[in-house]
């Protein structure tokens, strides 16, 4: 029943990921293979050239996507990407976990993806603003408030999401604040929104870490990955009583066995924008730190952190997935059998697409709510799957990544048999 038609491209391995996570759920659930078949794919997609007028003069060409997987249960939601890495392979893998992220947290969403593939810190802030443009006015024929609403990722903003606002506000003769989500909250962004996902990765952190019986206070955690989503993560946990004691980013890793002063680390990132060097920690081998003797591993940068060839090394006691895709399919097996918890991306960094959500119906109403609305809101939501996913992963002795699946797979496919197969 999992088998696919060919493809004709090279696959990358976050998609094979994605479709092995997908083929393991719909055997679960019995599903049709019709329905595997077309949940394996991207419902549409949309591949753009982004010509960008550089500073000096120059023309640069760029090509950026938007791949919407599925639209079943409501209007496609998903990130942005500006990265090197980007390509259609990995954008419709992150569009295909988007669907069940949206699923799993009880959204009225789809899911999707778009990105650039592009270094955004190579430009300037004008070059940027320019690229965005022309790749929103390019993909502006499928998005839209009720058909798809982008919001950051990884080398985007609240910025990006402003200039895309403001491109489809024009075009459209009226301003759309419910387009993008991740917009500044002078435009009618979100209280919360900003930490969102950090907050729901705490969230669902400290209720994995009681579920094996660790003690929270001084509890060591490390933390791959200092942008949006790990910088406020390791904030919150340190806030919460437990020691971060290495965090790394793209140029290296930090460690002190004592615990790390977040907050003065965070100050360095802002002033040198790295944490290597930071006052009060010692250098550590930037991939070592997903191998440190840790309760607490929370990998917050990109997709495959965790593979056959270091998993064998890895020591946390709980992995919290705060990016998408960090664990490959095989690495994932080793840790199940290790008996190490890993709490997957679609349920631990489901916080920010939960306020995405609550910043779309503020928008839609324009009515705004507190953020002491939008945290109680999000906690009770994010621990209401959590409370969902750990139930049925003990019913059925399944992985929480399995019982995620099985819920989320299982709400898509419900929508497609209760509207049926158009014609
Ligand atoms: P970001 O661009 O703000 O930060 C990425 C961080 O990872 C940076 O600190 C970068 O230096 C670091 N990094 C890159 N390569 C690394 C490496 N090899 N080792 C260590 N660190 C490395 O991106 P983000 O928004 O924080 O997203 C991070 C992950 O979380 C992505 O997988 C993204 O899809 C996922 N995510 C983001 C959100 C969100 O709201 N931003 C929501 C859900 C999931």
């Amino acid at each position: 029943m999992t088998s696919l038609p060919d493809s004709t491209t090279t696959r990358m391995s976050a998609l094979d990921d994605a479709r092995q996570q997908l083929a393991d759920a719909a055997m679960h659930l019995e599903l049709p293979d019709g329905t595997f078949q077309m949940l394996s794919y991207p419902r549409r997609e949309l591949t753009v050239s982004v010509p960008l007028r550089l500073d000096n003069g120059d023309v640069r060409l760029f090509v950026g996507h938007r791949v919407q997987h599925n639209f079943s249960r409501g209007p496609a939601k998903g990130g942005l990407r500006y990265a090197p890495s980007v390509d259609i392979e990995e954008v419709r893998a992150l569009a295909m976990w988007m669907t069940w992220k949206c699923a799993l947290a009880n959204l009225p969403y789809g899911g999707a993806k778009g990105g650039i593939t592009i270094q955004p810190r190579d430009y300037s802030r004008t070059e940027l603003e320019r690229l965005t443009r022309r790749y929103a006015s390019e993909i502006f024929p499928i998005i839209g408030p009720e058909r798809d609403i982008p919001a950051p990722d990884v080398g985007t903003d609240e910025n990006t999401m402003a200039w895309i606002m403001d491109t489809y506000s024009v075009a459209s003769g009226y301003t759309v604040p419910g387009v993008v989500t991740g917009k500044p909250l002078q435009l009618g962004g979100s209280q919360g929104r900003a930490s969102a996902t950090s907050r729901g990765v705490t969230h669902v952190a400290l209720a994995a870490l009681e579920r094996v019986g660790i003690e929270q206070r001084g509890a060591r955690v490390a933390v791959q990955g200092m942008g949006k989503v790990g910088r406020d993560t390791a904030r919150f946990l340190a806030a919460s009583g437990l020691r971060v004691v290495a965090v790394s980013d793209q140029f290296g890793a930090v460690q002190n066995a004592s615990g790390l002063d977040v907050e003065a680390l965070c100050r360095h990132l802002d002033s040198t924008g790295s944490v290597v060097a930071a006052p009060g920690s010692d250098a550590l081998e930037r991939d070592d730190l997903l191998e440190l003797d840790v309760d607490l591993l929370v990998p917050a940068a990109l997709e495959g952190a965790i593979h056959e060839g270091n998993v064998d090394r890895i020591r946390a006691r709980v992995i919290v997935e705060g990016a998408n895709g960090p664990t490959t399919t095989q690495a994932d097996r080793v840790l199940n059998e290790r008996g190490i918890l890993v709490v997957p991306d679609i349920l631990a960094n489901a916080g920010g697409v939960i306020v995405s959500y609550f910043e779309w119906v503020q928008s839609n109403q324009t009515y705004w709510w507190s953020a002491d609305e939008v945290e109680a809101r999000l906690q009770a939501r994010i621990l209401s799957a959590w409370n969902e996913v750990v139930r049925l992963a003990a019913e059925r002795r399944l992985s929480l990544r399995a019982a995620a699946m099985v819920l989320a797979v299982g709400r898509v496919a419900q929508a497609h048999e209760l509207r049926g197969l158009y014609p």
